[in-house]
C-alpha cells in the first residue's frame, strides 16, 4: 500500500504534543487538513483518501490507542454508488482497555466517518462539517480518554469509518467483521456533522432510549457543558450507528443539525464553529466516560412498537 504525503499540512497538525484538554487549535488543525483542497474530498479509492487514512492511523498511534492484532487498519472493498466500481478502502480502529476484571470485556464504541464525496470536475466537496468535524472530534476525544485511561472500567473502541457516503459501507463491514463479539458492544456513539453548533447550543441525538437511563444521562450532561441537548428516544436517522442498531446494539447518533452547505463544495473549514465544537466534544467525552465507568448494567432496549402505532 502506497501513501502520498501532503507534507506541510501533515507536519503542522502533528507538531503539538499530546495534551489532555481539547482545544480550538487542535480541532482547527485537523479540520483544516482533512477538508483542504489537497485532500480532495476524501473519496474512497483515491490517493487523497489513503493520505487521510494514514493521518488518522498516525494520530491514533500518537494518542496511545491500542490496535487489534497489531494493526489499526481494517481493509475492505467498497462498491462506489455512482460508478459501481469496487475500490479498496479502510476503517481505522483502535481501543483502550478497561481496568475492571469483568467490565473490561464489555465495549463502548465511539465512531465517525472520515470519507466524503470527493470532487466533480473542478469542484471539491470539502466536507468540513460532513464529516471532518466528527473525525476531528474522534481524534481529540480519544486523545483525552487516553490521558484518563486508568479510570476506564469498560474498554472503549474508537473507529473512523470509511465509505459512509457510499451507503454506510465501513460500518456495515465493521459489524459483519467485528474485532470483538457484537454481544460485548454495549453502546455505540456516532458523530456525524458536529461542527455547526447554533446560537441555542443545540446538539441533536437519536437513540437515547435504546440504553438504560440514556435520555436522563444525555439531558443531565448538557448544562455543565453549555449544551442544550435535543434528546430523541429513537428515530436513529441515517449514519453509521444505524449499522449497529440493526444488530440490536444500543446507539446514539449525535449531530449539530443540517445547513445550506450540506453536500455542497461550500462545506468548508472556515464555516466551522470551533469554540462550539470544543463544547460538543466535552459533552460527548462526558457521556462516553460515564458509560465506560458506570457499574450499572448496559443492555439494548428495543423500541416498543405499540407505543408508536397508536
Ligand atoms: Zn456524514
Amino acid at each position: 500500500m502506497k501513501f502520498y504525503f501532503t507534507t506541510l499540512l501533515f507536519c503542522a497538525a502533528f507538531s503539538a504534543f499530546a495534551q489532555q484538554e481539547i482545544t480550538v487549535q487542535e480541532l482547527k488543525d485537523h479540520i483544516s487538513f482533512l477538508a483542504s483542497d489537497e485532500e480532495e474530498g476524501r473519496f474512497p479509492g483515491t490517493i487523497a483518501n489513503e493520505d487521510v487514512v494514514l493521518y488518522i492511523d498516525m494520530d491514533f498511534q500518537k494518542s496511545g490507542l491500542v490496535p487489534f492484532d497489531g494493526n489499526f487498519l481494517q481493509e475492505f472493498n467498497a462498491k462506489l454508488r455512482k460508478s459501481g466500481e469496487e475500490v479498496s478502502t479502510w476503517n481505522i480502529i483502535g481501543f483502550l482497555p478497561g481496568n475492571d476484571a469483568k467490565l473490561k470485556n464489555e465495549f463502548i464504541v465511539l465512531g465517525a466517518h472520515y470519507d466524503h464525496l470527493g470532487k466533480v470536475g473542478d469542484s471539491i466537496f470539502h466536507g468540513a462539517d460532513d464529516n471532518a468535524s466528527g473525525t476531528a472530534a474522534l481524534l481529540e476525544i480519544s486523545e483525552k480518554v487516553a490521558t484518563h485511561k486508568s479510570e476506564l472500567k469498560r474498554s472503549v473502541i474508537f473507529v473512523a469509518f470509511g465509505a459512509e457516503e457510499q451507503g454506510l459501507l465501513g460500518s456495515t463491514y465493521f459489524t459483519e467483521n467485528p474485532p470483538v463479539p457484537l454481544s460485548t458492544i454495549k453502546v455505540m456513539l456516532n458523530m456525524d456533522m458536529v461542527g455547526h453548533l447554533n446560537d441555542e447550543n443545540h446538539v441533536y441525538m437519536g437513540g437515547a432510549a435504546s440504553f438504560p437511563n440514556g435520555q436522563e444521562l444525555m439531558k443531565s450532561l448538557g448544562a455543565p457543558n453549555g449544551i442544550n441537548p435535543i434528546v430523541i428516544a429513537y428515530d436513529v436517522g441515517g449514519s453509521d450507528h444505524v449499522s449497529f442498531f440493526k444488530k440490536e446494539i444500543s446507539v446514539l447518533g449525535l449531530h449539530t443539525g443540517g445547513h445550506e452547505d450540506y453536500h455542497k463544495p461550500t462545506d468548508t473549514a472556515d464555516k466551522i464553529h470551533y469554540e462550539g465544537e470544543v463544547k460538543v466534544c466535552n459533552y460527548i467525552y462526558d457521556a462516553l466516560m460515564h458509560l465506560a465507568t458506570t457499574t450499572d448494567d448496559l443492555y439494548f432496549i428495543p423500541e416498543k412498537k405499540e407505543q408508536t402505532e397508536n
